[in-house]
C-alpha cells in the first residue's frame, strides 16, 4: 500500500482489527520512509458498480471518491470517523443492491445528500450547494424546509443511525440507461 504522505511502497501493517461493526478490518500502517502514519480497511464488495455521469460518460464505482466528498462536506464537523465509515459503507450497500449494474451520478448524489440529513445539518448544506449549485433560489428555499422538518424528525429519533437511513431516497430523474448493446 503506498504511503499518501511521501509515495513511498514499502508501508507496514503495525496493527489489524476489526471496526465497531465488524463490516471491515482497519489496519494501522506506517510507512518507514517518511514516519507517516495513517489506516486503511478491507471490505466486502458485493459487485461491481458502473456510475453513468452527467456527460453519459461512465467510470467504476469508486468508493474512496465518495468518501472523500463526504468527507469533505464534514471538514471539522464533530463527527468520529467512525460515523463516516458507517454512513459511507450504507450509501454504498445501498448502491450496491440496487440491483442495477449502473447506477446515475444524481442517484450518488442523492444518497449522500440523505445521510448527511441525518448526520449533520452543515455538512449536509455543504454538500448539497456543491452538488445542487444553487441554481435556483427554490432549491436554496426547498433545502431550507428538508432542514426544518429533518430537525423535527431527528428531536424524536436521535438513535436511528443515519448509515442505514430508511429514508427513502427521493425518485431521481429517470436515468438515461442505454441499451446500447443491441446497436
Ligand atoms: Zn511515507
Amino acid at each position: 500500500m503506498r504511503c499518501p504522505y511521501c509515495g513511498g511502497l514499502d508501508t507496514q501493517v503495525k496493527d489489524s482489527r476489526p471496526s465497531d461493526d465488524s463490516s471491515a478490518i482497519r489496519r494501522r500502517r506506517i510507512c518507514p520512509d517518511c514516519g507517516g502514519r495513517f489506516t486503511t480497511f478491507e471490505r466486502v464488495q458485493l459487485r461491481e458498480l458502473i456510475v453513468v455521469k452527467r456527460s453519459g460518460r461512465k467510470v467504476p464505482f469508486d468508493r474512496d471518491k465518495l468518501q472523500r466528498s463526504v468527507e469533505t462536506a464534514l471538514r471539522k464537523r464533530p463527527v468520529e470517523p467512525e460515523r463516516i465509515e458507517r454512513l459511507v459503507s450504507g450509501i454504498t450497500r445501498r448502491l450496491e443492491s440496487t440491483g442495477e449494474a449502473e447506477v446515475t451520478s444524481e442517484a450518488i448524489g442523492e444518497a449522500v445528500m440523505e445521510g448527511l440529513k441525518g448526520l449533520d445539518d452543515v455538512a449536509y448544506v455543504r454538500f448539497a450547494s456543491v452538488y445542487k449549485n444553487f441554481r435556483e433560489a427554490r432549491d436554496f428555499e426547498e433545502l431550507l424546509g428538508h432542514l426544518a422538518a429533518g430537525a423535527a424528525q431527528a428531536a424524536g429519533a436521535d438513535e436511528a443511525s443515519p448509515a442505514d437511513a430508511s429514508v427513502p431516497i427521493d425518485p431521481a430523474p429517470p436515468a438515461r440507461r442505454p441499451r446500447s448493446r443491441a446497436s
